[in-house]
């Protein structure tokens, strides 16, 4: 079977047909990533065990003739930023390095009840910090569109396991742009849904109103199934929305035709690349010749979105990573005298130099004489970027931007520099600052043969929509 083509429906026939089992699936899975991770990266931890055993209840059902739900016997992998009874969860951070936690992650939980079969746990940025997976406290993941690149983050190890046929689709997180970039990197499908359509149960917090889970896979039909598999109200998460979930899937062929897409200059700025703003331009002529309306709207605070989103994004993280502290869980640091050399101790060789930059932010930001001048203003620019797509939306169904100013760059180009890699997010956080859904498609390539990503942001909980767009385009250029 070629692991290469292999969508979600391709892989759950196979196994319900019985031309392969979904144990054979996954056995030739893991011998594609003993074969090319070495190279990559993208994994942290294998869980064998367990897969093996969901491939065979899979089988068994197959063998029996009965139907396979969903999801059954494909092979999936999630980041270890969510949790997974019994399997290690790093978060990418030493501090973490040997955490086994005893519950699963809403969004696991549910795919696996859905049949998928997880292979294991993905390489990211330590606590999802970061734009280029550098941040891991293990190791890199590279490109594998260009080994020399970083595949982007922080769910560079989610997006690279696809484009490199290490699973057929991945969970990861977005905070500030970390499914959309990596899929925009690599070349691969990635969707960031509403805040609040996935339950955030189980998922280890970096800023808690930014933090989404959702899918990376290699085309939009396979993010909607996942999408539809992972979302609605969980009672373990007060924030999980109280809203019907469409069948995204079914939503996929409704027509485009006459749809209104907002451009917005704003996103065309100074700082775009010349062949990424060409390839973005091309694909919304295509959606013209799909008959949709294109129509120029504007996002007058996008460039206050950076700094807001540092602010508030910081803020958060220094309150949630306070509670590593060496005596509940994670690492503890041996030989301390007192409980206070304990906890510092613990924390200073637990955490990575760009965690520890965070948190000394966000305490600064929310400090007593510094809250109102950075995070009460911080949260006041959000609401002002929040209502900027308020009014957007009121003249159009989505808006198309391109997802990075930039391709993929090189690994250590811009470690050094904090700022130059905070500015990769640039036409990504504005969506996650105002709870809107987007994602990121490939669009084409530049002449160096590096994939682009053109982004598409929806109306809050209309994620049918742009996954409709997304899947006509897609289609469209297919043939
Ligand atoms: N790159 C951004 C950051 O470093 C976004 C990360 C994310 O979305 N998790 O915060």
């Amino acid at each position: 079977m070629e692991l290469n083509l292999l969508t979600i429906d391709a892989a759950r026939s196979a196994v319900q047909e019985r031309t392969t089992t979904s144990v054979a699936l996954v056995q030739s899975f893991y011998a594609r990533i003993q074969k090319e991770d070495a190279q990559i990266g993208a994994y942290l931890t294998l869980c064998k065990e367990r897969a093996v055993e969901q491939a065979e209840r899979m089988d068994r059902l197959a063998a029996e003739g009965k139907p396979l739900p969903p999801l059954g016997g494909v092979p999936v992998a999630i980041k270890d930023v969510m949790c997974t009874r019994g399997v290690r969860t790093t978060a990418g951070s030493k501090i973490l390095g040997n955490f086994i936690p005893p519950y699963d992650c809403t969004a696991v939980a549910r795919l696996e009840a859905a049949g998928a079969v997880v292979l294991g746990k993905l390489n990211c940025d330590e606590f999802a910090m970061g734009s280029s997976t550098e941040n891991s406290a293990f190791h890199p993941v590279r490109n594998p569109r260009d080994t020399s690149r970083v595949p982007g983050g922080s769910s560079g190890g989610s997006a690279a396991a696809v484009a490199a046929d290490m699973a057929v689709v991945t969970l990861g997180s977005d905070t500030g742009g970390s499914i959309r970039q990596p899929a925009s990197f690599c070349g691969v499908v990635g969707l960031m849904p509403t805040y609040g359509r996935v339950s955030r149960y189980g998922l280890i917090a970096f800023a808690s109103s930014l933090d989404h889970i959702g899918p990376l896979a290699r085309n939009v039909k396979d993010a909607a199934i996942v999408l539809r598999t992972i979302a609605g109200r969980d009672p373990m998460d007060s924030t999980s929305a109280e809203v019907p979930v469409p069948d995204y899937v079914a939503e996929l062929e409704k027509p485009i035709r006459g749809l209104k897409i907002g451009v917005a200059k704003e996103y065309f700025a100074e700082g775009l690349d010349s062949e990424v703003r060409q390839a973005v331009e091309k694909a919304i002529q295509k959606l013209a010749q799909l008959d949709c309306e294109i129509v120029s709207v504007s996002l007058p605070h996008t460039e206050y979105a950076i700094p807001t989103y540092y602010i508030v994004a910081t803020a958060e993280a220094s309150a949630n990573l306070a509670r590593f502290d060496g005596v509940r869980y994670g690492y503890r640091a041996k030989n301390a005298r007192t409980l206070s050399e304990m906890y510092r101790r613990s924390r200073d060789e637990g955490f990575g130099a760009e965690v520890k930059r965070r948190i000394m932010l966000g305490t600064y930001a929310l400090s007593a004489g510094y809250y109102d001048a950075y995070y009460l203003k911080a949260q006041k620019v959000r609401t002002l970027l929040a209502q900027d797509f308020d009014q957007a939306f009121k003249k159009v169904d989505a808006i198309v931007t391109p997802t990075c100013p930039t391709p993929a760059f090189k690994l250590g180009e811009k470690v050094n520099d904090p700022l130059a890699m905070y500015l990769a997010d640039i036409y990504t956080v504005t969506a996650d600052l105002a709870g809107i859904p987007g994602m990121s498609i490939p669009c084409g390539e530049t002449r160096e043969k590096l994939p682009i990503g053109l982004q598409i942001l929806g109306k809050h909980f209309d994620e049918a929509t742009i996954l409709r767009l997304a899947h006509s385009y897609e289609q469209a250029v297919k043939n």
